[in-house]
């Protein structure tokens, strides 16, 4: 199949992917004096005076806002706020397919960092939560941030839903090798916004101490100008970030000099950048996670010629596929259950946990659940909803 060609066509027969449904049919008087005027003014007068009540009486707590600045759309790249929107509805799909949760995309028409933080705040009444969505690093990195006080989770799926899969990926695939995951050494080729989470999960540096935490022994990070070291004047505040917890040798270099003895390669990068001789300076039985899209970093094929024991990429066509759509709908029906304020690092060791361990027995060829299973997102919901009541509070209503 032809996927561009027939996805114009489909995209065009529906004139878009989602619709809004009404819950109840308006028939009669008395319905419409029950849903609208006068009838109305009662859940809006009990919210008005207990505003927590707007979860119960309205579509709050199951309402997601998929925001955008259409900077960073897909490998598509700065394609703006219009071009950005069948990306947003098809994410709106995959929440309502895995997790039963209404989601909306809202485009803005602006990659102003101050103006995305403003409106994120002024449009936070009607959702539960808001899934951040390729906005390019690192101003997604500042608008996450300061928009973790606003009461509802802000999420940036791009860093966190990439990271929190592949750690699951890990979590098997070193277990399959006999490698444990601390005394792992860890290549990760793109300090973006997926190469830069990544990082900070696998070491777990926002809750070191976590009983869910089993932070990997050293990590070297590359970008495009080889490895990210001291010794660089080049560095943006974000990669500066990271050295305090990466490159433990101070080691420079490019990413080849980088590969020599490390156990696994994380890419998150640009397409066709190893080959097998490169895999084979590596530890026996490496780990390939290369998830550049829609062309890995290296080809799972080339990869095993080199000895790699696990391959991975982002694509559907191959085996182990490292896709967010195994984290982010669970990560929100958990949050949005617990009513959690925040998604905290403990909430999300616990998804990566949970994707991990919902496969009984992992193989190389299945180091991670396939996009599809049902079952994982609910089951990433649990745990997310478990931990958030535990560092939260348990919320009836
Ligand atoms: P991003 O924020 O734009 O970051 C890209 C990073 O890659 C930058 O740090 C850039 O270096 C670096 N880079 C570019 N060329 C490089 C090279 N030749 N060698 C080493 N590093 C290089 O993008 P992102 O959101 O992190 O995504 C990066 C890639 O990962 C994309 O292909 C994306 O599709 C893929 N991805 C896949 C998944 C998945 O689930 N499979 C999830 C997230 C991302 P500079 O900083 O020096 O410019
Ligand atoms: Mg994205």
């Amino acid at each position: 199949m032809n996927y561009f060609e027939e996805s114009l066509n489909l995209h065009r027969s529906l004139k878009g992917k989602i619709r809004i449904s009404p819950k109840m049919d308006v028939r009669s008087k008395d319905d419409l004096s029950l849903v609208y005027s006068p009838g109305v003014a009662a859940p809006c007068q009990a919210i008005a005076a207990n505003p927590d009540d707007v979860y119960k009486y309205t579509i709050k707590s199951n309402t997601v806002a998929i925001v955008t600045d259409g900077s960073a759309v897909l490998g598509l790249g700065d394609i703006g706020a219009l071009a950005s929107i069948p990306v947003m509805e098809g994410k709106a799909m995959l929440f309502k397919r895995f997790a039963n949760i209404d989601a909306f995309p809202i485009c803005l028409d602006t990659q102003d960092t101050d103006k995305i933080v403003e409106t994120v705040r002024l449009i936070a009444p009607v959702f539960g939560g808001v899934n951040l969505e390729d906005i390019s690093a690192p101003r997604s990195f500042e608008i996450e941030r300061r928009l973790q006080d606003i009461g509802i989770p802000v999420f940036h799926d791009d860093q966190h839903g990439t990271a929190i899969v592949t750690l699951a990926g890990l979590l098997n695939g070193s277990k399959l090798v006999g490698k444990k995951m601390e005394d792992l050494k860890i290549v990760i080729n793109g300090a973006g916004a997926a190469g830069i989470a990544i990082a900070r999960l696998l070491k777990a540096v926002d809750n070191p101490d976590s009983p869910l935490a089993t932070p990997v022994k050293d990590i070297v990070m590359c970008d495009s100008k080889g490895i990210i070291h001291a010794g660089r004047n080049d560095l943006n505040y974000a990669k500066l970030e990271i050295l305090e917890f990466t490159n433990a040798e101070n080691q420079s270099g490019t990413l080849k000099d980088a590969l020599v003895g490390a156990d696994v390669f994380i890419g998150v990068s640009m397409p066709n950048l190893l080959d097998r001789h490169d895999i084979r300076t590596m530890a026996k039985d490496s780990i390939i996670f290369a998830m550049a899209n829609p062309i890995p970093e290296i080809m799972p094929e080339e990869a095993k010629a080199g000895g790699a024991a696990i391959v991975g990429t982002g694509r559907s066509d191959l085996p182990n596929q490292i896709n967010n759509v195994l984290g982010f709908p669970g990560i929100f029906r958990g949050a949005l259950d617990a009513r959690a304020p925040r998604i905290t690092p403990n909430m999300k060791l616990a998804a990566a946990r949970a994707i991990a361990e919902h496969l009984r027995n992992p193989t190389v060829d299945n180091v991670i659940p396939p996009t599809l299973d049902e079952q994982v997102a609910w089951r990433v919901a649990d745990e997310v909803r478990r931990v958030a009541q535990e560092e939260f509070g348990v919320r009836e209503d």
